[in-house]
């Protein structure tokens, strides 16, 4: 890989806006967007580009958001596939045949070398984390909240390109889209403790004057496991943009206190 852009930029394609990275749009073979909130047709605290079931909205404004998204990227409904998302660590491999379902259940992450096929994690406030390996045309979706983090998914899923389809660690390209920032994520015991048992470095969280509370920077923490796992640090790219503090772009969990939507991120080999 040559020079690798640091930057994102906002786009609009038909009504649906997005986030995109230069580093990715270098790679004429991959399609790829990180939604914002904005393009769709949910109401109230779903508003309006949500693609979660869960949170409480009605299936059919998620069936015809799904299908906005379908036609500005012209990629077919049946093109997405998505994992159900149980912050686990579990990373689904599709080596060539066509999946019989399109949501995986137990799984937090998809590995495919498959054309045409559309990898897609949900977020509000989560890290989604692109991989791509330029060279042999293997991409990865990962979806990493603090749990999945603190299990290792990223390191996982780099793990998974090695041995399942040799790639080489310098050759991937790792894309951080947007999630919670250091500005707004203060955390406790619960998250503290488990996501530094048994490491020697956790400079991804900061003391507060608050005993018991510290700030966790979720893309750091997930930027030195991918260097651990052997990714050149100019090969990871991150989107430096906070979700709960921008609320008026994008879905968040803790921005919203709970009560919220999903945006989708994708991407694809052409
Ligand atoms: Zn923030």
């Amino acid at each position: 890989m040559t020079h690798i852009s640091q930057e994102f930029r906002f786009c609009k394609k038909e009504k649906v806006r997005f986030l995109e990275s230069l580093a990715l749009r270098e790679y004429d073979f991959i399609e790829h967007a990180f939604c914002t909130r904005w393009g769709g047709v949910s109401q109230g605290p779903f508003s309006n580009f949500n693609f979660s079931i869960q949170v409480g909205d009605k299936e059919g404004n998620i069936e015809q958001n799904r299908e906005i998204l379908s036609t500005a990227f012209h990629i077919p409904l049946g093109g997405f596939l998505t994992v159900e998302q149980v912050h686990g660590d579990k990373i689904a491999i599709i080596n060539g045949d066509v999946p019989d379902s399109h949501c995986y259940p137990g799984y937090d992450g998809i590995i495919s070398n498959r054309p045409g096929l559309a990898l897609a994690v949900k977020t509000a406030d989560c890290l989604p984390i692109f991989l791509v390996d330029t060279k042999k045309r293997v991409i990865g979706a990962v979806h990493a909240g603090w749990r999945g983090t603190a299990l290792g998914i990223a390191a996982r899923a780099v793990d998974v390109f090695v041995k399942k389809f040799f790639s080489s660690p310098s050759d991937i390209l790792a894309v951080l889209g947007p999630s919670i920032g250091p500005c707004c994520y203060e955390v406790d015991e619960k998250v503290f403790n488990p996501m530094t048992e048994g490491r020697g470095s956790n400079d991804f969280f900061k003391g507060t004057d608050q005993k018991g509370k510290w700030i966790l920077d979720l893309k750091m923490a997930n930027n030195c496991q991918l260097e651990d796992a052997g990714l050149l640090p100019d090969n990871i790219v991150s989107a430096k943009i906070c979700t709960s503090c921008n609320v008026e772009k994008f879905f968040s969990h803790r921005g919203e206190e709970g009560n919220t939507g999903r945006q989708i991120n994708f991407l694809m080999i052409k």
